[in-house]
């Protein structure tokens, strides 16, 4: 079939779109037939860089970024030492003060290196020595959470729910079923066709069955010929986009799941609809699927016949659930309320302190605290960041451990004995937690070389 823009029917300079914008996520998806300029790169400018420097703070937790960049998104933060505020671009939470000189607020105060306070003062008398490790240090992150209700945020969803529906479907070409959804995404203007999920219990199902800070795209047909598409965001907001009142018949998948993980792994599924797949489902557990295996004290015994085993069966129930919820539900919000900001809030809490116990973020962690000509490490027992904590004594166990050269099994491995020594069933990594584990670190008097020792071991762990 000959390729044409979604947007326009146009069949010369296509481009592949990034159906997600490749700076929010690391399993890139991807669109071929959208013309180049007018709905690729205007798109970008349009709504998408607005999106993506608001939610700098979220990608940095999760260690996403953009495959072109060398480095993650900066976001503004305010740091308090002693008493002074400081305004701060980071890239990543654990390099305060590498390398740099910072400046306070109201200007009259900078921190950097001695010898470099020095230089600048010249005068070593006025130059004040800082024990970073002792200091006490606050740091505040403004999350600008109107970005979640932000026109901007409202068009990138809508181009997401499109562009996905559009390539799972094969279309070519401008359809005038779409005119609604392909007005508002060029344009920002006639009815918005996002609305946000308000029910808890849906994010907790979802939470349940994927991955922290994943991407969950869900398509399906309502009755009445409606598709709608559900977006989770991270985990941190669930939108629903109505992509058309009326679907084209050329669109024959509908239903469609698609779930895209931080390590840039993803679960996808296909077929036409609720019913054919709901009918297949359900036929494995037929009675025709079992055969007679003799008879036993007078009952019959049945078991499954052997039969091909469905990639994801897993996931079907779940879907089953939740799509019948979304049919129904006509509940959703138009934009902040009470009940989405605390599901919000709590989502949020939920990616912010849970360890992300990965190599990536292991990796990146240990480039950024241990480089080259770094001082040794001590730890600070008046701070509290509890990625970083959880972080340190990763790398801490990482060092006591006999094991010389790291992959996923041996990580594992460690981080699970050594986490369970720590927590009795669950562990949750709050205050108490916190303290407990840099306690366990700090009562050992050679933790400064045992975490040089584990970081040593993540460097050379090899990609
Ligand atoms: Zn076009």
């Amino acid at each position: 079939m000959e390729q044409k823009c979604i947007y326009c029917g146009k069949n010369h300079d296509l481009s592949e779109s990034d159906i997600i914008p490749d700076a929010l996520t690391n399993a890139r998806i991807f669109n071929n037939n959208v013309c180049r300029i007018e709905h690729n790169n205007r798109f970008s400018d349009m709504f998408e860089s607005k999106v993506i420097e608001a939610l700098a703070f979220i990608t940095n937790e999760l260690d996403i970024k953009s495959s072109k960049g060398k480095n993650y998104a900066s976001y503004d933060a305010v740091i308090t030492i002693e008493g002074t505020d400081y305004n701060l671009k980071l890239h990543g939470d654990n390099e305060i003060f590498n390398r740099r000189v910072i400046k306070s607020s109201d200007n009259t105060q900078m921190i950097s290196s001695y010898d470099k306070a020095v230089k600048i003062a010249k005068d070593e008398s006025k130059v004040h020595p800082l024990d970073v490790n002792t200091i006490e240090l606050e740091k505040k992150v403004k999350i600008n959470n109107a970005i979640f209700f932000d026109t901007a945020m409202y068009r990138m969803l809508s181009k997401i729910a499109y562009e996905w529906y559009c390539s799972k479907n094969n279309i070519s070409g401008y359809y005038n079923e779409f005119e609604d959804i392909v007005k508002f995404i060029t344009t920002g203007t006639g009815a918005n066709p996002v609305s946000i999920i308000q029910e808890m219990e849906i994010y907790k199902m979802i939470d349940a069955e994927v991955n922290l800070g994943s991407h969950v795209l869900l398509a399906f047909e309502k009755n009445n010929g409606e598709i709608d598409v559900i977006i989770s965001l991270f985990g941190l907001l669930i939108y629903r986009v109505i992509v058309t009142k009326n679907k084209p018949n050329d669109c024959s998948n509908n239903f469609l799941y698609t779930e895209l993980r931080t390590d840039s792994s993803r679960r996808e599924l296909i077929h036409h609809s609720l019913d054919e797949v709901q009918q297949k489902f359900f036929d494995i557990l037929a009675p025709k699927n079992f055969v007679s295996a003799g008879i036993v004290n007078g009952v019959s015994i049945m078991i499954p016949k052997k039969i091909e085993p469905i990639p994801n069966a897993e996931l079907y129930p779940i879907l089953f659930n939740l799509i019948k919820y979304f049919i129904c539900a006509d509940e959703d919000a138009t934009g902040p309320n009470e009940k989405v900001n605390d599901i919000f809030l709590n989502q949020l809490k939920n990616i912010t302190q849970a360890s992300t116990l990965q190599k990536k973020s292991i990796k990146r962690f240990v480039n950024e605290i241990f480089y080259e000509g770094h001082e040794k490490i001590r730890l600070n027992p008046q701070s509290s960041n509890k990625k970083a904590t959880i972080l340190f004594y990763s790398v801490y166990l990482i060092g006591l451990s006999q094991e010389i050269c790291l992959d996923d099994r041996i990580l594992q491995k460690i981080l699970k004995e050594g986490l369970e020594c720590a927590a009795d069933a669950e562990f949750i990594v709050d205050d108490e937690m916190e303290n407990k584990l840099k306690n366990i670190m700090m009562s050992d008097k050679n933790y400064s070389d045992v975490l040089e020792k584990g970081a040593e071991k993540v460097k050379n762990w090899k990609n």
